[in-house]
Order: structure tokens, then sequence, then C-alpha cells
């Protein structure tokens, strides 16, 4: 890997997503050597992959060059590498490109999609949890459109303009608005030939009712606006198979789409060299302490979605979104400051800030403690708080010119097909 051996007390940190990101700037001042290895060579703002699949926004505004966090330290080192195995005995990082020796390691991977292991969903579904999947998603769209308008076959032309969503989640809800939205506002100018009527959009949903995190007046609101722009909502649905594009269910519902995007759950990106002791097999998760040590670990760290903190607080871990990353993130770093001073290490305590979710312009939901709210007023502070958290000052301007430019115009900034549709799996695997 080509890092230098210095006398410093290396830490080797593994994925520069939202924990490993906000560790890594704590991290600046001190007399570690830090290395960051990352699969990508950019941090990428979850939170809108949405908007780049429905073509809201280009890919490169939610997107940060990881250089660019370490840039002038000449403390920290960065590789894009895939860690393939930890070797704990010898203190060992094995990856793609070779082998890492470390003195603290810390692991941030996050997390992947789960199929709960049904094959012809992963091989024939689109999901997106990074970059190119959302990319991905947005070919095959204006794809189908494209084979709909060129079709005189009903059947086929059905198939085409048939959108369907497993997850009603945050995920499920923000994109399902996001299509009917893009149907409404942009689709029925761009295809003048095209009868738009005929687009569907299914939601489909094993709860019942959509955001089951959320409080029941915010799924409530939510189901609301979605039906008022059209989407067609399954509840108590649970998808069976999805094969030669058709979608079946455990129930009577069976939808034939070219288009299944799969949002229903993820799991978490484990590396392999764990005991079930340290990682808990069913949920792919490292059972940490307050100070997010792995169990049976002095060196390990685990941070974000990929770590489980059972607290009084929160029996079962903390929710695997951006803030309890973001702050075991900074904790972590501070504890590695106390440790250079020989000072006693912070319990991590997490502040939960609520949560929010999207829905199309002017229509989103809230949920702060006992406080909730949706509407206007929602949307905007929606808004604003992605900006207020999206990396770089360069991305926060092209998001905000884009957004108002939308807001102003009804259109979207980029739907263009740049390079052709692939099964998502190959995507996966080239990722
Ligand atoms: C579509 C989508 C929408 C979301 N919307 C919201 C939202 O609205 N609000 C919210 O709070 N949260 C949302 N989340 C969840 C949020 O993005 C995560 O909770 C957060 O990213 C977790 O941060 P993390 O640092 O644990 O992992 P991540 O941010 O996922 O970062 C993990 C990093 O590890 C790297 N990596 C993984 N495995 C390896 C390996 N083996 N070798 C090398 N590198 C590796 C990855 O490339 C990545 O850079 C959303 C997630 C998705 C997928």
């Amino acid at each position: 890997m080509n890092i230098p051996d210095s006398q410093k007390p290396r830490i080797v940190i593994i994925g520069g997503g939202f924990g490993g990101m906000n560790l890594i700037k704590k991290l600046k001042k001190t007399d570690y050597q830090v290395v960051l290895l990352d699969k990508r060579n950019f941090h990428t703002f979850q939170p809108l992959l949405y908007q780049v699949s429905t073509s809201g926004l280009e890919p490169e505004s939610i997107a940060y060059p990881l250089r660019k966090i370490i840039r002038n330290q000449k403390n920290m080192h960065f590789r894009i590498a895939e860690v393939k195995r930890i070797d704990t005995a010898l203190k060992k990082v094995r990856t793609d490109i070779g082998d890492i020796s470390y003195d603290h390691l810390v692991i941030a991977t996050g997390t992947r999609t789960n199929f709960f292991g049904n094959k012809t969903i992963e091989e024939n579904a689109v999901w997106m949890k990074s970059l190119p999947q959302a990319l991905n998603i947005r070919s095959l769209m204006f794809e189908n459109l494209e084979k709909a308008n060129r079709t005189n076959d009903p059947v086929k032309r059905k198939e085409f303009l048939r959108f369907v969503i497993a997850g009603a989640g945050p995920t499920g809800v923000e994109l399902s608005g996001a299509i009917a939205e893009l149907r409404s506002n942009v689709l029925q100018a761009d295809y003048p030939d095209m009868d738009i009527s005929e687009i569907e959009i299914h939601l489909i949903e094993g709860a019942d009712r959509v955001l089951p995190p959320f409080s029941e007046k915010s799924s409530a609101k939510a189901q609301k606006f979605l039906e008022d722009m059209g989407v067609i909502i399954h509840l108590e649905t649970f998808v069976a198979n999805y094969e030669n594009n058709r979608v079946t269910t455990k129930g009577d519902l069976t939808l034939d789409t070219a288009t299944f995007i799969w949002s229903a759950g993820v799991t978490g990106a484990s590396i392999e060299g764990f005991e079930s002791t340290s990682l808990l097999p069913k949920l792919n998760r490292y059972k940490v302490d307050v100070y997010n040590r792995v169990a049976g670990f002095e060196d390990i760290y685990a941070i974000g979605d990929i770590a489980l903190m059972e607290t009084e607080d929160w029996p079962k871990g903390h929710p695997q979104v951006a803030q309890p990353a973001i702050q075991q993130g900074k904790n972590l770093g501070k504890n590695f400051i106390n440790m250079e001073k020989g000072k006693d290490l912070n319990p991590f305590e997490y502040f939960d800030k609520g949560s929010m979710a999207t829905i199309g312009r002017n229509k989103a939901v809230v949920d702060i403690g006992k406080l909730q709210f949706g509407g206007f007023f929602a949307w905007f502070i929606w808004m604003f708080i992605h900006l207020w958290f999206l990396v770089g000052f360069r991305n926060r301007v092209v998001t905000f010119f884009n957004w108002t430019y939308s807001y102003i115009n009804y259109d979207k900034a980029a739907r263009l097909i740049v390079r052709p549709f692939k099964q998502n799996k190959i995507i996966a695997e080239e990722d």
C-alpha cells in the first residue's frame, strides 16, 4: 500500500461514510498516523440518492472526494481499497490491494441491501445504495419510457410504464413521490405523443402503514400526500418474487413491470474475521460497548450503521440513519484525543434530532419527539437540513440552485441516459 512506517500509533479507518468522515475530521491535529480505506474515492450523501435516480440532481452534487477531507494533512493517508478480511490475531487488515497493520482499527462500513435470501429479487430488481446504482435506476426508467413510446403493443407499454417500489420506508416513499412529480411536471411535456395517464406508480409495504418507523400521524399524512399524487399503495402486502418482469406477492396481487425497485431492507456490510460474540450473525452488526469498542477487543471499534450499541434508552441499538453515525464518529474522535492525553473516555450518548421524509413539492413530514407536523413548513425544514448536512460548499450551492430552478420551472435537471442500464447485480459487483 506504500504507507510510510512512522513511529506514531496507526489508526486504520474502513469507510469514509458519515461515521468515518466525522471521525477523521476530529483527528486532524493529533499525533496518530491515520489511514482511511474505502472502496470508492468519494463520500456519498445517501439521503439524496433518490434525487439522482429521479433526475432531480446530478451525481456530483451529492458526492465529495475523500482526498479533499485529508488534504494538507501529512499524518493522513487514503487508499482506494476493498477490505476483505480482518486478521485480529496479527492485527492486520487484508484488502484487494494488499495488507496493512493497525494499532487501532475502526470499522465504519455501513450497510448493504438485504434481499432476505430471495435470489430472484437480487438477480432482477434494482436497488439504490450507491451513486452507480442510482444512475442505473435513472437509465432504466428513461430507457423504459423510450421503449413505451416506440411500441404499439398495449401490454408491453403497460410493463414499461408501470413503476413498482417495494418498501415504504423513507426511501420508498421519497422515490415514489419523486416519480409521481416527474410524471406530472416533466413527462407530460417531454412525451407529447404519449398518454401520460398510463404511467402507474405502485408502492408495496408489508406493514399496515407507510413510513412504519414514524409516528402514526406522520404516516397517515404521508399516505394522503402520496395518494393525492396518484401513487397506488398496497399495505400488508409482501413481495414473493420478481422474474420475467412480473412481481408476485404472497397475496393475490401480481404486477407486470419492467421497473421494480427494491427498498425493503438493509443488513450490515460486515467484514470477515469475527466470531458471533462480536459480530451478531442475524443482524450483521458488530456488538459494541458505550465507547464503540467491539465486544472482545480493546483496539477495534465500530461506528454508525454497522455498530449495535444496546443502551437503556435504545435496547435494540440506535436507528440506522445518519445522525448516530455522525455523532459516534465525533465521539470516537474525541476519545482518541483523550487517549493521547491520558484522559478518561466519554461514553456515547445519542441526541435524537428526529426524523423527516419528503414526499414532493411543499410536502414533507417531520417527527421531533412529541412534535409532529407536515406540509410546507416541514418541507422547508427538510430542505434546509439537507443543504446544511451536504458535504462541501460547492455541493450546497449547486443543490440549492437546482432545487430553486426546479421549484420555479417545474423542471428536473438531469433526465439523461449517460450509459445504458445494466442488471443491478452487475453494477453492484463492479461497484
Ligand atoms: C437510499 C438511502 C436513503 C437514506 N436516507 C436517509 C435519510 O433521509 N436520513 C438519514 O438520516 N439517513 C438516511 N439513510 C441512512 C444513512 O445514509 C446511513 O445511516 C449512513 O450513511 C450511515 O453512515 P455510516 O458511516 O455508518 O455508513 P455509510 O455512510 O454507508 O458509509 C460506509 C462507507 O464504507 C465503505 N465500505 C463499505 N464496505 C467496505 C469495504 N469492505 N471496504 C472498503 N470500504 C467499504 C463504503 O464505500 C462507504 O463509503 C439513507 C440510506 C440510503 C441507502
